[in-house]
C-alpha cells in the first residue's frame, strides 16, 4: 500500500505507469525502473514513487549550479535580457515579505545561498542565516555581503523560536517525510513569523509531472492540508509571482479558524496530465514517421522536454544538436550531443523536434526568427 506524504491516505493503484527506459530525473538523466505517480483522492495530493536509491542519487548526482556562483537557472529572457532564477526568487521575496527592523531570515536548504545573497545585497537590514544539509557549499557561505549565520548537517539548536521566516526553494518537492521537515521548520520560527516557498506547479509545467525525483506535486489543496496539519495558519498560495510554481506563505500561528473556503480538486487537470504524457510517445513515433529517410533533426530546448524526445526516438543518431538560448547549457552536451545557439544549427535540417513546456512551446518558437527564417517544420509535443 503506497499511502500518501501529505495526508496519510492510502492512495490506491497509481493514475500513471512511464515506460521502462524513460524515468527522467531534474537532472536530465535516464534512470532505470519504471515511474509510477498517484493522485490523493483525500487531499488532492499528486505523489511519485521514489526512486529504488534516492539517496545515492542525490549523493552522486544532484549537483545543480554546481559550476561557480555566477551559474544559474535562465527563468527568462524579457525585453532581450535574461534573468537569472535566483534574481528573479530574491525580488518576489523582497516584495512578499515583512523586512520591517532587522528581519532573521534563514534560507533553509540553501546550497549556495545565492537567493539571500541577493536579498541582503538589496535590503542590508536583513539578518542572513544559511542552513544546508551538506557541507560542501561552505565557501559560498564564507564571503556573504554581511557575515552569515551558519549550519550544516542540521539547522543550529540556538536558532529555534527565533527566526522572523524561513524560506525555502525548490526542496519539498523531493522530500518524502514532509511531516518531519515541516515540524522542524515550524519549531525554528518565533511565534508570528512566516513559512516561504516555493514548489513546482506541475499544473503549469506538465514536464513536473514525469520528473522521477520529485516524489510530491503540489495542489492547493494538498498545500493546505500539508500546512495546517504542521501548524500553520493564515496561508497564501500565489500561482502568478514565479513562473510554473506555487509561492506559498504561511503563519507560525496556528491553522485559521474560520473554515477554509472549499478548493477545488484538480483530478481533470491531472487526467489531462496523464493523457498528454500518455500520447506523447506515439505522436513522436509518427512525426519521426513523416521524416525522409536520411534527415537529420534539431532538438529545441536541452531540458526535460527535449531529453524526452530523444528518448523515444527510433534513430536517435540523427539528431544533428540541441538548441537552447541558456548561454550556461551552449558548449556543453546532452547524452553526447551538443547543445548549441540558435544561430548555430546547421544547415539542411529537416525538421526541429520542439522539447519545451507545451503552454509556452508555439509562442516561444515563433520568436526564434534564426530558425523561423529556414521554413522547417517544427513538431510539437502535443
Ligand atoms: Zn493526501
Amino acid at each position: 500500500m503506497t499511502v500518501c506524504n501529505v495526508c496519510s491516505a492510502d492512495l490506491g493503484p497509481p493514475v500513471y505507469r512511464g515506460g521502462e527506459r524513460t524515468s527522467l530525473t531534474t537532472m536530465n538523466k535516464v534512470v532505470p525502473g519504471q515511474t509510477r505517480i498517484f493522485h490523493c483522492g483525500v487531499c488532492d495530493h499528486v505523489q511519485t514513487e521514489e526512486l529504488p536509491d534516492l539517496e545515492r542519487y542525490y549523493a552522486e548526482e544532484y549537483s545543480i549550479n554546481e559550476a561557480g556562483i555566477d551559474d544559474d537557472q535562465l527563468y527568462e529572457i524579457r525585453d532581450g535580457r535574461e534573468i537569472y532564477r535566483s534574481e528573479h526568487q530574491a525580488a518576489v521575496a523582497l516584495a512578499k515579505l515583512d523586512l520591517s527592523g532587522s528581519p532573521k531570515i534563514l534560507d533553509y536548504g540553501c546550497a549556495k545561498g545565492a537567493t539571500l545573497r541577493r536579498m541582503v545585497e538589496a535590503s542590508p537590514n536583513v539578518e542572513p542565516y544559511l542552513f544546508d544539509v551538506t557541507d560542501k557549499y561552505q565557501a559560498y557561505w564564507a564571503d556573504f555581503p554581511k557575515p552569515a549565520h551558519r549550519a550544516s548537517h542540521r539547522p543550529d539548536p540556538a536558532w529555534s523560536g527565533t527566526l522572523d521566516a524561513v524560506m525555502s526553494f525548490y526542496a519539498l518537492e523531493h522530500i518524502p517525510r514532509l511531516s518531519e521537515v515541516l515540524a522542524e521548520i515550524r519549531t525554528l520560527l518565533r511565534p508570528g513569523g512566516t513559512f516561504y516557498f516555493i514548489v513546482p506547479d506541475m499544473y503549469a509545467n506538465w514536464a513536473d509531472f514525469i520528473v522521477a525525483d520529485h516524489v510530491n506535486h503540489f495542489s492547493r489543496g494538498s498545500l493546505t492540508v500539508m500546512l495546517e496539519r504542521a501548524g500553520f495558519g493564515n496561508i497564501a498560495i500565489d500561482e502568478t509571482a514565479h513562473a510554473a510554481a506555487f509561492v506559498v506563505t504561511g503563519k507560525a500561528t496556528g491553522p485559521d479558524t474560520q473554515t477554509a473556503e472549499a478548493i477545488p480538486g484538480s483530478k481533470a487537470a491531472v487526467d489531462q496530465l496523464v493523457g498528454f504524457w500518455s500520447g506523447a510517445r506515439a505522436r513522436i513515433a509518427e512525426q519521426e514517421r513523416s521524416l525522409d529517410g536520411d534527415a537529420r533533426v534539431a532538438i529545441y530546448g536541452a531540458g526535460i522536454y527535449g531529453n524526452f524526445i530523444l528518448s523515444c526516438l527510433a534513430r536517435p543518431e540523427r539528431v544533428a544538436c540541441f538548441v537552447d538560448q541558456n548561454r550556461f547549457l551552449q558548449g556543453t552536451k546532452l547524452n553526447g550531443i551538443e547543445i548549441v545557439r540558435p544561430n548555430d544549427a546547421p544547415a539542411g535540417l529537416g525538421a526541429v523536434f520542439v522539447g519545451l513546456n507545451p503552454l509556452n512551446a508555439r509562442r516561444i518558437i515563433a520568436s526564434v526568427d534564426s530558425l523561423q527564417a529556414r521554413g522547417l517544420p517544427f513538431f510539437f509535443l502535443d
